[in-house]
């Protein structure tokens, strides 16, 4: 089985939730947690959480990522952060594309592409996430939306450089819902997303492709979505701000 050769991710995406001292203390929880996990486990924290995270993930296996990142390298971009700035912080990880930054802020296909390529290119792990909306599961058009982001998002991206990139597969209607998608709809459309890859780059880069799951993931769900031939973790919002939740999230992707 491929799923076996690839790492399983499990990152915690904690959207504009904790200020640094509220940051601290989750750590302060997690760290002992998670220090067993038999995955790779990730914190994507907000920017003036990063110091902190920095400083407490130090010398432990909780890795720190970011939750957007700008796609030019400097200058007048006012609010924005590039991926230098990310790297020389100490950040490892980037969520690129989120359907909230979609939503609310504009981001299209082609600006998750700029960020994607400005990420890898400064040396950071870009998790780029695509998903369809309520309304196009419902009229079908599922696939066609997903291989459309997949295109755009990897237009340009090199062999190699997949090796630093993790897609997420997050269906917009199971966000912060409570609403999960079964592991069988999860399943079909990471599967295609591997086959998309596939037709991109060869079946290598995609074997190779650690694929997430991202929707009200929870200790209630996760045996059975990351049991699924192609899901390698996941990207999870509201269980990541509970220890307790979160590690027991880390658990089941070890197993
Ligand atoms: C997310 O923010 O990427 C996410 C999946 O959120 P939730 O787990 O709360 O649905």
């Amino acid at each position: 089985m491929n799923k076996k050769l690839r790492a399983a991710v499990m990152a915690g995406n904690w959207k504009m939730n904790k200020t640094a001292s509220e940051a601290a203390a989750l750590y302060d929880e997690l760290i002992p947690a998670v220090k067993d996990a038999g995955c790779t486990v990730v914190t994507c924290v907000p920017f003036t959480d990063i110091a902190v995270a920095v400083e407490k993930c130090r010398g432990t296996n909780i890795k720190v990522g970011a939750q957007n990142v700008h796609f030019e390298k400097s200058g007048a971009f006012t609010g924005e952060i590039s991926a230098d700035m990310l790297v020389e912080a100490g950040v490892e990880y980037v969520i690129i594309g989120h359907s909230e930054r979609r939503q609310y802020f504009g981001e299209t296909d082609e600006t998750v592409n700029k960020r994607t390529i400005a990420a890898l290119n400064a040396g950071l792990k870009a998790i780029v996430c695509v998903g369809e909306l309520l309304e196009e599961r419902e009229l079908g058009i599922t696939k066609e939306v997903i291989g459309r982001q997949v295109k755009i998002d990897l237009f340009g991206i090199s062999a190699e450089q997949m090796k630093n990139v993790i897609i997420a597969y997050e269906p917009v209607w199971a966000i912060g819902t409570g609403k999960t998608a079964t592991a069988a709809q999860a399943e079909e459309v990471c599967g295609y997303i591997r086959e998309v890859v596939a037709g991109l780059y060869g079946s290598a880069v995609a074997d190779g492709l650690t694929i997430q799951y991202g929707g009200s993931m929870k200790p209630a769900n996760a045996d059975e979505l990351l049991a699924m031939e192609n899901i390698d973790g996941g990207l999870i919002g509201g269980a990541a701000l509970k220890a307790g939740d979160f590690s027991a999230l880390v658990e089941s992707a070890s197993r």
